[in-house]
């Protein structure tokens, strides 16, 4: 076991009594595996990576889907970027998604078809920080990594009763992991901690009573569980506003393009828009002149990004089919599931208040 900084008081981990708890009330995940078998390391890959952001609920079935249209790492790489986007769409952060499609053509292409079993060398696949290669390799790998998600991270800090804030303790909580891991299980070593920490090491109502790690836990003696990790004050998110267009032509076909593929929504479908994005109103839109015959939506959309929120003014217009289609456009149908959530949040109080 590695030393701890001294000034760190953890006592004996009871990983036996977590694993006890473990085989008995296990989350059945469509990813997971039991042991002693190993999950398949793209199954691991798919679920890491839409889990980065999103809850388990939401991502089962999108999960599901990916696995039963893309079964492997080959069929992902070389899948069509557009479909899996628009798989993807519901889930946000699309970056993620790009990321993927490139971390699995590398596999494909430098490794065969073959994850990496270390850390360092996962950690240089696109869109694969140092949780989710840690995470593949130890769940995928059983190798002695170190995973800390929110939910190992709040179990840490309230078992060794560390009154500290978590940024500034991060690098300690590593050796903690370290520390505490035991030599056997690696892969179910992290998976136990994580369901502890979803179902009863709960953030505002942990369930002492009901937890595998009571007897020694620092917090469980205290008054209140849950004031530890001790909470930053939280800044407001700033609010941007932003224009949107819903252009139809006679047709009744939507004016609908690509989102440059750097930035916010990249490469995703979208409506004309501006502002809350930090442009400004583009010059073939500003030359339709549309506030003389648009109409405003009577309802704005608010949609939270992780660093702001949007709030969003939808105006609507038919247009003469004849005006000049700027690049990356095409007039065509609307489907809300290619949408990413915003455009999607708007494109529903379109037709609620016009159908
Ligand atoms: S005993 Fe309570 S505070 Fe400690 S890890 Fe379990 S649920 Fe969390």
């Amino acid at each position: 076991m590695k030393r701890l900084p001294d000034d760190v008081h953890f006592d004996a981990f009871p990983a036996s009594l977590l694993f006890d708890w473990y085989d008995e009330h296990a989350r059945l995940l469509p990813w997971r595996a039991f042991s002693p078998a190993l999950a398949p390391a793209y199954h691991v890959f798919l679920s890491e990576l839409m889990l980065q952001q999103t809850g388990v609920t939401t991502v089962i079935p999108y999960f599901q889907h990916f696995t039963r249209t893309w079964p492997d790492i080959f069929a992902l790489a070389a899948a069509d970027e557009d479909a899996v986007l628009a798989a993807w769409a519901g889930l946000g952060y699309y970056a993620r998604a790009r990321n993927m499609i490139k971390a699995a053509r590398l596999v494909v292409s430098e490794y065969q078809g073959q994850f990496p079993k270390s850390p360092q060398a996962l950690e240089k696949l696109p869109g694969i920080g140092p949780y989710t290669a840690g995470a593949i390799a130890a769940i995928a790998f059983d190798q002695p990594a170190i995973v800390i998600d929110g939910n190992i991270e709040r179990i840490l800090v309230r078992y060794g009763g560390i009154k500290k804030e978590v940024q500034e303790i991060k690098p300690r909580l590593k050796a903690i992991y370290a520390h505490i891991r035991p030599d056997r299980r690696r892969s179910d070593f992290p998976q136990a901690l994580m369901d502890v920490g979803a179902g009863i090491c709960l953030p505002r109502r942990p369930n002492c009573a009901l937890c595998p790690l009571q007897n020694g836990c620092r917090a469980a003696e205290m008054d209140d569980p849950a004031s530890l990790p001790l909470r930053p004050v939280k800044k407001p998110k700033p609010v941007r506003a932003g224009n949107l267009y819903i252009l139809r032509n006679r047709g009744g076909a939507f004016l609908l393009g690509k989102r440059p593929e750097k930035g916010l929504l990249g490469g995703m479908l979208a409506f004309p828009s501006f502002g809350w994005d930090g442009s400004e109103c583009p010059d073939w839109l500003a030359a339709l002149n549309l506030a003389a015959h648009s109409q405003k939506l009577e309802t704005e959309i608010r949609h939270v990004f992780t660093h702001f929120t949007a709030d969003m003014t939808i105006y609507y217009a038919r247009i003469d089919e004849d005006v000049p289609v700027p690049e990356g456009y095409r007039w065509q149908a609307c489907s809300q599931k290619a949408l990413p959530t915003l455009m999607a949040k708007c494109y529903q109080a379109f037709l609620r208040q016009t159908e």
